[in-house]
């Protein structure tokens, strides 16, 4: 069983300015390339992963590269021109969005990002590259013809991406790509992206990368865990036949509902099996036997939903389930956040559904803070 996706961003020990810019862009759970490839990166090895685009493949680098580079001390000799990581791109278009993604996540730590690319004047590209930046997003020939010219170096660059490695070759930018490398110091990370992987990508890796650490996210999702958030404001007595309500729309939805006491988890689960919905409560008072009996019959089906408290969270390792219920707000935002990693596993999509008494705002507004999540506001059905 692939756990990566119930890690947490916080459990990848990235700086704190970094995660601050996490949640506004809607990174809730790291994706599974990037709970495989952010911890090698952040120990400094060389990294071979094989990564199609939209898996979340761009953080999975930029996120431990900055992170590096706001732990190495930026050096008293910042020469004009200078880079400190720098990312290859195949194409303009991956260029340009690479360095949004960047722009996106150095929002809170002062990063520099720059650009250079074919199709845009080259000294408008020098003046911004003088002052020297922390990172670059570049296409290889632009990236030559500035070595050329003088307009940067790669003196103290100590990060080297390959991104679409694959495509890079393709596209015959490999000598490039080898001369761009060889103008890095003799100690430098390399970290390569494909989506393919071909012997002409493992010759590439044995030239530019030392032992690297080689990453293929098990059943590569094509998607990214993607989690809807959303709450609706009903009082606590009105919460059970809301939550019937539900579940009776969408009658095929796997589900988890958490509760903050074993008690009411027995009492929820005896409400929804009257109203017709087939759901077992799972607690801490269940014996190991009764609790795998429980979550067996969860896996194949025929117990359509659950309802466990906070302790079990993490012994729940059932991929596609659909719904994860807050039957109670919890009261920690860390909670809220293992309670919801329950869905969208494996690169599926999910909803994260809240269903908050007045008294509970104030819960739910810590938790939004928090995980600068957007939760956003439905009616009761
Ligand atoms: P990529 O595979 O890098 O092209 O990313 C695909 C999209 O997923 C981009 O729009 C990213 O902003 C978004 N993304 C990346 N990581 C996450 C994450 N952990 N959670 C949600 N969205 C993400």
């Amino acid at each position: 069983m692939n756990d990566a996706p119930s890690l947490r961003f916080d459990d990848l020990n990235l700086d704190p300015r970094i995660l601050a810019a996490l949640g506004p862009a809607g990174y809730v759970v790291p994706s599974p390339i990037q709970a495989l490839a952010i911890p090698p990166i952040l120990d400094g090895r060389d990294v071979e992963a094989l990564a199609r685009t939209g898996t979340g493949k761009t953080a999975a680098f930029v996120l431990p590269v900055m992170h590096r580079l706001l732990s190495q001390a930026p050096g008293p000799d910042a020469r004009p021109g200078r880079v400190r990581a720098l990312i290859l791109s195949p194409t303009r278009e991956l260029a340009n969005q690479t360095a949004g993604t960047a722009r996106t996540c150095v929002r809170h730590c002062g990063l520099t990002v720059t650009v250079a690319i074919g199709g845009v004047p080259k000294d408008r590209q020098a003046r911004a590259l003088a002052t020297g930046t922390d990172i670059l997003v570049a296409t290889p020939g632009r990236l030559l013809d500035h070595l050329t010219d003088g307009t940067l170096n790669l003196d103290e660059t100590t990060c080297l991406v390959l991104d679409e490695a694959d495509q890079m070759l393709d596209l015959g930018f490999v000598e490039d790509v080898r001369a761009i490398a060889a103008r890095l110091p003799v100690r430098h990370q390399t970290l390569m992206f494909s989506a393919t992987m071909s012997p002409a990508i493992s010759a590439l890796a044995r030239q530019l990368l030392h032992k690297p650490v080689r990453i293929a996210p098990p059943d590569a999702p094509a998607t990214l865990p993607r989690i809807r958030q959303q709450v609706i404001f009903v009082p606590t007595a009105r919460k059970a036949a809301t939550l019937v309500a539900l579940l009776r729309r969408a009658p095929d939805d796997r589900t988890i509902i958490f509760t903050r006491t074993r008690q009411g988890a027995d009492t929820l689960a005896r409400a929804l099996g009257k109203a017709g919905v087939t759901a077992t409560a799972l607690h801490g008072d269940h014996g190991q036997a009764r609790r795998e009996q429980t979550l067996g019959a969860f896996r194949r089906g025929t117990l359509r939903a659950l309802v466990a408290t906070d302790v079990m969270a993490r012994g729940i390792d059932v991929d596609d389930v659909a719904l994860v219920v807050n039957f109670d707000i919890p009261e920690q935002p860390e909670t809220y956040v293992h309670r919801i990693g329950r869905t969208a596993r494996a690169g599926r999509r999910g909803t994260a559904l809240s269903l908050c008494d007045p008294s509970e705002r104030l819960l739910l507004r810590d938790i939004e803070k928090q995980t600068r999540a957007r939760i956003a506001v439905i009616e009761s059905p």
